[in-house]
């Protein structure tokens, strides 16, 4: 079966969304792409992220970019947190420089810090109501220092 790409702007308005909230400063939204596919073999992968590779920046003349592919038969029938869960872990491979490289699965990405920040997400959604950021921010502040030391024994999840 071929493999058909459609653009999905509703993972895109998610992504725009959780950079925002989860102020990941490091990110360019503008700079990140969603697609959807669809007729993947693949049985476990859920999403993948892809960049646009340095000599590639270098011949076009153009930024870093990221392209965030979620697999439509698995990643929709997800409910909505779990969704958004697959998404921050996508999101925790692109490294603070944005430079198009990745960062590894080993000591970033793990199902204890995607949950955190999940959590820390949620927060702020109903934070947002009241109109208080003010101590989310110093929440992730203090994440992002801790996601480096992030336990190297956890179980990881591969997407
Ligand atoms: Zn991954």
């Amino acid at each position: 079966m071929v493999i058909r790409y459609y653009t999905a702007p509703d993972v895109k308005r998610l992504v725009d969304k959780m950079v925002a909230d989860l102020h990941f400063t490091h990110i360019n939204p503008d700079c990140v792409y969603c697609f959807r596919s669809e007729g993947s073999k693949s049985r476990r992968t859920v999403a993948r992220i892809h960049s646009l590779e340095k000599l590639w920046q270098k011949a076009l003349k153009t930024a870093p970019r990221y392209l965030i592919e979620v697999i439509g038969e698995r990643y929709d029938k997800l409910s909505q947190a779990n969704q958004e869960k697959v998404l921050i872990h996508e999101l925790l491979h692109i490294p603070k420089g944005f430079s198009g490289g990745f960062k590894p699965h080993k000591g970033y990405i793990d199902e204890k810090t995607i949950n955190r920040l999940h959590h820390l997400y949620t927060r702020q959604r109903t934070s947002a109501e009241r109109s208080s950021t003010a101590g989310i921010q110093s929440l992730t502040r203090g994440l992002s220092l801790r996601l480096k030391h992030a336990s190297k024994s956890e179980n990881l999840k591969k997407h």
